[in-house]
């Protein structure tokens, strides 16, 4: 008797430690992760899992929200920007940056839709530089050359995140360490970009990278963005301003001719607000170069720090960006490539120049480029980049 009731005990014990094994881990993927600020309840942040790559590592997403409404979502595979939801002048709150519902979409087949750009944003003439007398060969990755870091920048790497709250605003520390040679490029780069929404409705991009041996970095962040809400809807009307007295023309594979031109009495002046598509499709050799703006434009007041870059404003909604850096450049690009084949979030797809970019940036082929400022990092030194983007409402 007594020995049956032991073997039945142990039996029950045996049964609930596996049950317990079982739906523990379950649970906890599936678990929504919410931490709410003590002082501000409204201020969160969620964790969800997002999906598996092709290669079998987890991606997660998180949505940080401000106390007045806004919200992002940030995935860790090329620390995307999947979701960035904004009110208009009535208080609707909508998604104003393009991307996709599912992390395949994401893996397959992304203009850099909303990702982080590394090792370096923009093009390098044939994919080559040189440091120190060393010749450097990377991917060719458009047409002759090479473009936002290669075949497998920052924007398609899976970064570690971790979540953090300050009185007033919600962020997303994530970083990544990318081996020495990597897509070609020398030294072991270690970089952390931090993500903060404040309540003022501002999202501040900070990058930070360091080497171990001298290399070249240029980060920035690529959303496209769509200020009406409807992704449907070119953005020809949206006004832009950009702070540039000069831009900088380039060939016909959109490699900088290593002149800058003045924007005076060209279709690239946007010292004050102008629809984007007031001139883009003027006869120009600039625009057919770049089948309309593809260009950097050279910021003024280049040794002030952090200052206002450029603006874009949509009368309908009322939605005003502004965008400050302490980066040299700022590339305008219209969505020209964009041609309708690319599925929409929620439906339909994105036709032609439905989104637009402004990424701040050091100018395109600069380690070509002896006249333009150096993107070389030597070890012991810090690469710092900050980019904020802030939103209103007129
Ligand atoms: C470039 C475009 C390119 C796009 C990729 C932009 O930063 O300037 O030329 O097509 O990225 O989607």
């Amino acid at each position: 008797m007594k020995a049956n009731r032991l073997i039945l005990l142990l039996a029950i014990l045996l049964l609930n430690a596996q049950c317990k094994e079982k739906v523990g881990p379950a649970n906890q993927n599936e678990k929504e992760t919410s931490v709410e600020n003590q002082e501000n309840t409204h201020l969160s942040i969620l964790k969800k899992e997002f999906g598996t790559t092709d290669t079998g590592e987890q991606v997660d997403a998180y949505t940080l929200k401000n106390s007045t409404g806004m919200e992002m979502t940030v995935i860790t595979y090329g620390g995307i920007i999947t979701q960035l939801k904004v009110p208009d002048k009535n208080n609707r709150i909508e998604d104003v940056v393009l991307g996709y519902d599912s992390l395949v979409q994401y893996t397959r087949n992304n203009p850099y839709f909303g990702a982080l750009i590394g090792r370096y944003g923009n093009r390098i003439k044939d994919g080559k530089f040189s440091l120190d007398g060393t010749m450097y060969t990377l991917e060719k990755n458009d047409g002759p050359n090479h473009l936002h870091g290669g075949k497998k920048g920052f924007d398609k790497v899976v970064w570690k995140a971790e979540e953090f709250e300050e009185a007033a605003a919600v962020g997303l520390k994530l970083s990544y360490t990318s081996a020495d040679m990597e897509e070609g490029y020398p030294g072991t780069l270690t970089t952390t970009v931090t993500y903060t929404l404040t309540d003022t409705n501002s999202l501040d991009v900070r990058y930070e990278a360091k080497s171990d041996r001298k290399t070249i970095v240029n980060l920035t962040q690529h959303s496209y963005f769509n200020l009406t809400g409807d992704f449907s809807k070119p953005i020809l009307d949206h006004e832009i301003k950009i702070n540039a007295n000069q831009f900088i023309p380039v060939d016909e594979s959109l490699i900088p001719t290593g002149e800058l031109a003045e924007v005076n009495q060209t279709p690239f002046d946007f010292r004050s607000p102008k629809k984007i598509g007031a001139d883009i499709d003027q006869t120009n050799d600039q625009l057919k170069k770049g089948r309309g703006y593809d260009h950097c434009w050279v910021l003024n007041e280049q040794n002030q720090g952090m200052r206002f870059a450029a603006s874009a404003y949509d009368s309908n909604s009322g939605r005003y960006l502004e965008i400050f850096t302490d980066e040299p450049g700022i590339q305008f690009y219209t969505g020209n490539f964009l041609d309708g084949s690319l599925p929409a979030k929620g439906g339909g797809v994105y036709g032609h120049r439905t989104g637009f970019c402004l990424e701040t940036q050091h100018y395109p082929d600069a380690p070509n480029q002896p006249n333009f400022p150096s993107v070389e990092l030597s070890p012991g030194e810090t690469y710092h980049s900050r980019t904020s983007f802030k939103f209103s409402t007129k």
